[in-house]
């Protein structure tokens, strides 16, 4: 049975396999695609377009990109763009920009309540190209010993809206949809189970090509819900496990998927 898990990270952001490795897991799973999905990079793709190839595994270009609408935290999935598309490379490196000056703030937040973290520790992991956040950070603190697991971390200290939390703003969802459309992809709202409030109806006005329906962590009563919601606006519907392997324990590559006419659906683009 053809099944593709369309959300997942490689160490590029902050999962912990190499996409080679993913792309063997995937195999050995008896999966037949995969799209690898790092938050604000594509940096993945090199090495696990000719490991795909090798593997007879279906590649799908993907990535989740970090954002911003009406204050609140959205994540934004754009599949089956143009890899090469200046559009695509120089948002990426717009990403990287914010998250250096973000990741300083957040340093300077803890330096001030005595947990602190030397700049050169983060510059030596940012310098291996990946994608450096709060996870990353989170395990620095759990490596000094100022807390127990990277849970501790996010829940009293870098957790959204706790104290050593950086607010600024990402970039815009409007943005990031213009960007993928730029490029020739298509934009998805990635586990819209995650949101709350009145403000969604705003956000789902805004040019989605689709809606990330089938999601390991979400009820099936929320995936009816959102199966609806995406056929009542024409939307495409992609699913995934949102898989990082040991940075995220408990979810299993493949646990979420697509089946082959979604599949292709979505991606028009061999890679
Ligand atoms: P960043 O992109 O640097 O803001 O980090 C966001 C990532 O941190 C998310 O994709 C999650 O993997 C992780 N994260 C966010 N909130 C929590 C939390 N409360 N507990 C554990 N991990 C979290
Ligand atoms: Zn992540
Ligand atoms: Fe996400
Ligand atoms: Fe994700």
């Amino acid at each position: 049975m053809f099944r593709a898990d369309l959300h997942c990270h490689s160490y590029y952001s902050d999962g912990t396999l190499s996409p080679e490795a993913l792309i063997h897991l995937a195999k050995s799973l008896g999966l037949s695609g995969l799209s690898i999905t790092d938050h604000d990079t594509i940096a993945a793709y090199k090495e696990a377009i000719p490991a795909a190839k090798a593997a007879g595994i279906l590649l799908g270009a993907g990535v989740e990109f970090s954002c911003t609408f009406e204050k609140m935290s959205v994540h934004i999935l754009g599949y089956d763009f143009d890899l090469n598309a200046p559009e695509i490379t120089s948002f990426c490196s717009k990403h990287k920009e914010r998250r250096y000056l973000r990741n300083r703030r957040i340093l300077k937040k803890l330096a001030a309540i005595k947990f602190p973290i030397e700049e050169t520790e983060l510059e030596a992991l940012e310098n291996t190209g990946k994608v450096i956040g709060r996870p990353h950070i989170a395990e620095l603190m759990v490596a000094k010993g100022y807390v127990k697991n990277s849970k501790e971390a996010f829940e009293r200290y870098i957790g959204d809206g706790r104290i050593a939390y950086d607010s600024t703003e990402s970039f815009s969802v409007e943005e990031s949809i213009a960007v993928i459309h730029a490029a020739h992809g298509k934009a998805f709202v990635a586990h819209p189970h995650l949101l709350v409030g009145g403000w969604i109806h705003r956000l789902l006005d805004l040019p989605f090509d689709g809606i990330e329906c089938y999601y390991a962590r979400c009820q099936p009563d929320q995936i009816k819900r959102w199966l609806k919601v995406a056929q009542k606006k024409q939307l495409l519907v992609s699913g995934g496990s949102d898989f990082h392997g040991g940075s995220k324990p408990g979810i299993t590559l493949g646990v979420s998927w697509v089946d082959e006419t979604l599949f292709h659906q979505i991606f028009q683009r061999s890679l």
